[in-house]
């Protein structure tokens, strides 16, 4: 009997079984077609590992204590710590943390805070400046900075305009500084995904850059909004990837590694400027936002025992080892000519195969895909943009599967 269900940016028509997974821990995923490495970290989120103890372990007691509560005019420990420790860590000058639950959510959330300040200030700014290739999220309010292109198509009359600063590529930074200065003047919000654009393929730029347009949107007054849904939790080789480049948003969005990729939960921190511009007793200054989940306690409880497997354990440094294994491995691949763009980022290791089609919809991505699966490989490469972002605890061993079924994709698909 076929399945009922829809899955997510799938082409059923194109996909005709899925391994049914029934267990995951550390790197690995059991289905009933046999072993994956997980070495996408199952879309990014899961940090440490699926089915850290530490983080079972809380999830189980606070299910056992409370499950789930209206979070307007109450409150619970779990929301109360998480957003403490957060602030705690977060780069200097954010106060506040707004929850939701999911990083679609979280870049909502900030575009309404944002749009809000400036209302509620009595001078309303109300554009957005996004970057080319940027991904923030699927819902109609995210699509908008992300980059328009075949999966907003159909959706495109209900999208607002942004407006779109050329990637800062190597080299071409300058342009991309210069229309900042001209846009900044009279913009609500400016907002990055920090340091990399993650489903725009894994583009790099310098932490340089990202300090240079922050100094242009403080100039300016134009609120800077780092999206660091992907980057956040140590992808990029520090806890946040604004910290590499010593730069304070004023709202910062965070959700995949929130509960180390256990449970959905999503939070958009801010300064004291843009909670007091919302801070009134008039109600009609009220931030109008809510989901249903908002904070659910296991959630919460997830990420906190998340926070202290950052704090007890040594996370960076095993982080920092990751980063040098997936360097070693890209070796191989700098020298190959069927292979362009080898390229690293904190943990983030990235590739292009070469191919007559380049880009998302290249055909050479699903077919890629599935011959990963057959090695017992879960990666989904980017159209021929084939990247590694595995949990922080894999093993060298375990990487030498995941580059060895890349250097066998070549062999099988490359062009010199
Ligand atoms: C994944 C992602 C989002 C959207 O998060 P969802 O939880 O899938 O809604 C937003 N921004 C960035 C940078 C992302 O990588």
């Amino acid at each position: 009997m076929s399945s009922p269900v829809w899955h997510p940016f799938t082409q059923h028509a194109l996909t005709p079984d899925f391994p049914l997974v029934s267990r995951g821990e550390g790197v690995w995923l059991e289905t009933d077609k046999g072993r994956l490495l997980d070495a996408i970290s199952s879309w990014w989120v899961i940090t440490h590992g699926h089915r850290h103890p530490k983080i079972v372990a809380a999830i189980k007691a606070q299910a056992d204590q409370l499950d789930q509560v209206i979070f307007a005019n109450l409150t619970h420990q779990p929301a109360e710590d998480v957003a403490r420790e957060l602030i705690a860590i977060a780069p200097l000058g954010l106060s506040h943390v707004f929850y939701s639950d999911s990083g679609s959510t979280a870049v909502e959330v900030a575009l309404k805070m944002a749009l809000g300040f400036w209302k509620n200030g009595g001078k309303p700014r109300t554009k957005i400046i996004a970057l080319e290739h940027a991904y923030h999220g699927d819902t109609v309010g995210t699509m908008s900075p992300g980059a328009r292109g075949v999966f907003t198509d159909a959706y495109a009359p209900f999208l607002f305009d942004v407006v779109r600063l050329p990637f800062p590529a190597a080299g071409r930074e300058q342009e991309t500084l210069d229309m900042l200065k001209v846009a900044a003047k009279d913009a609500a919000a400016l907002i990055v995904e920090p340091l990399i654009l993650g489903s725009g393929g894994m583009l790099i730029y310098s932490p340089e850059v990202l300090r240079a347009l922050a100094v242009i949107c403080r100039r300016n007054g134009t609120l800077l909004i780092a999206d660091e849904v992907m980057t956040g939790f140590g992808r990029t080789g520090t806890l946040f990837a604004c910290k590499q480049a010593g730069v304070a948003p004023d709202i910062m969005c965070l959700s995949k590694g929130l509960t180390g990729g256990s449970l959905p939960l999503a939070v958009t921190l801010c300064t004291p400027e843009i909670f007091q511009a919302h801070y009134s007793q008039d109600r009609s200054r009220t931030f109008f936002h809510s989901s249903s989940f908002t904070a659910n306690p296991i959630a919460c409880a997830a990420a906190r025992a998340n926070l202290e497997i950052w704090q007890d354990e040594p996370v960076l440094e095993r982080i920092a080892g990751l980063a040098d294994m997936q360097e070693e491995r890209l070796a191989r691949f700098r020298a190959d000519s069927r292979f362009t763009n080898v390229r690293r980022l904190g943990t983030i290791a990235a590739l292009e195969l070469t191919v007559p089609d380049p880009g998302y919809l290249s055909g050479i991505g699903p077919r890629l895909m599935a011959f990963f699966l057959e090695r017992g490989v879960l990666l989904r490469p980017l159209g021929n943009t084939i990247y590694v972002m595995p949990p922080y605890g894999v093993t060298a061993a375990e990487l030498d599967l995941v580059y060895d079924a890349i250097a066998a994709a070549g062999q099988k698909f490359g062009i010199k």
